[in-house]
């Protein structure tokens, strides 16, 4: 199954185009103080490859100011992470952030806002519009009675207009929760009434296992229906773990097509070969390669062929030995398991 995706607008951010003309942006957070030059270009460097944009913190006029030394170091465009005081918005911009991220609801002085909307467009920069329940606007809060998803979606529809009236759709907006069911309620009821690019990610997602799950559920059940031009998976680990997420959850879409998608079986009491560590070889030879092929690695017959033709490269397994499949069809049988791997990898080398 294709996914067929919502029809959004572009919104560019450097030389990144976002939204639904172009594959689901991947993008992260470094972790470190941005104000430490070195160290926070250091961490961009670890996913640099791998994301298609990075965020800062923008706590203070310093970790602005820290903005333009950093972007002379990486090569992804950079957002700035804005909370609370527009000024720093302003000095964002100034410094040369391709995007800044802000809770227009929860700026201390909304008077502040057309200068930054307006900065932005004189710098051609790009804004988030971010919902959340700790930026609720209160009439909306006492209306709704709690950060539910209608709450979240007014407000997001309220900020987009007010953004639309001023001639800015440089824009995308994300409606996050920590709650799962919220977050996909609230995403789903925006998507059907705007075109704007969704920027997705399940707010403090928590510690990684749990984050994974979580994120994996609400990000991936709104992009199997199409929504979702960008993602960040939260969890309290290192940018690199959140941007192999991310991709994880991306490939188990098929909305991937930068690098391999291996399959494996979880084996049982048929296996009769060390599938662990021909898993282990078969990912460690596949680490960087960039084409998107599906490979499988299969401990039996039993479901082993039926995998092989849904796959590009296959090792279905048997007692000590194993026969490679290529698009479906039988490549080599019996080939002795020491040898299963390089056969599968010499072919992936030579068809791939
Ligand atoms: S493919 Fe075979 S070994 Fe692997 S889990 Fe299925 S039945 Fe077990």
């Amino acid at each position: 199954m294709t996914v067929l995706r919502r029809k959004t607008r572009t919104c560019k951010i450097g030389d990144l185009c976002v939204g639904s003309e172009f594959p689901i942006r991947i993008q992260t957070m470094t972790m470190g103080k941005t104000e430490n030059v070195k160290k926070c270009i250091a961490e961009i460097k670890t996913v640099e490859n791998e994301a298609d944009l990075i965020r800062v913190a923008i706590p203070n006029f310093e970790a602005a100011k820290a903005i333009a030394e950093i972007k002379r170091g990486i090569k992804i465009p950079l957002a700035a992470d804005i909370h609370f005081d527009p000024r720093l918005a302003i000095a964002a911009l100034d410094y040369g952030a391709d995007k800044i991220r802000i809770n227009p609801g929860n700026f201390f002085d909304k008077s502040y806002l057309d200068k930054v909307i307006n900065l932005a467009r004189k710098k051609n920069a790009a804004i988030r519009i971010g919902v959340n329940a700790g930026s609720l606007e209160k009439d909306i809060w006492a209306k709704h009675g709690a950060p539910n998803s209608d709450a979240l979606v007014e407000s997001a529809l309220r900020w987009e207009k007010y953004f639309l009236d001023r001639d800015f759709s440089n824009f995308i907006v994300s409606l996050k929760s920590s709650r799962v069911p919220t977050m996909i309620d609230a995403y789903e009821k925006f998507a059907a009434q705007s075109d704007s690019p969704l920027h997705l990610g399940v707010t403090e997602a928590g510690p990684t296992f749990a984050g994974t799950i979580k994120s994996s559920i609400g990000i991936g059940a709104l992009l199997a229906q199409g929504i979702g031009d960008t993602i960040r998976v939260s969890v309290l680990d290192k940018i690199t773990k959140e941007v192999e997420i991310c991709k994880e959850i991306l490939k188990s879409l098929g909305m991937y097509g930068k690098e391999p998608d291996i399959v494996a079986c979880p084996t049982c009491g048929r296996i009769e070969v060390n599938l662990d560590k021909m898993l282990k070889k078969v990912e460690k030879a596949l680490k960087g390669f960039k084409k998107p092929i599906r490979v499988s690695v299969m401990g039996c017959v039993v479901n082993a062929v039926g995998e092989a033709k849904e796959s590009d490269f296959a090792i279905a397994s048997g007692k000590k030995a194993g026969a490679i499949y290529y698009k479906g069809e039988l490549y080599k049988a019996n080939v002795p398991e020491k040898d299963l791997v390089n056969e599968l990898l010499k072919l992936i080398k030579e068809k791939a």
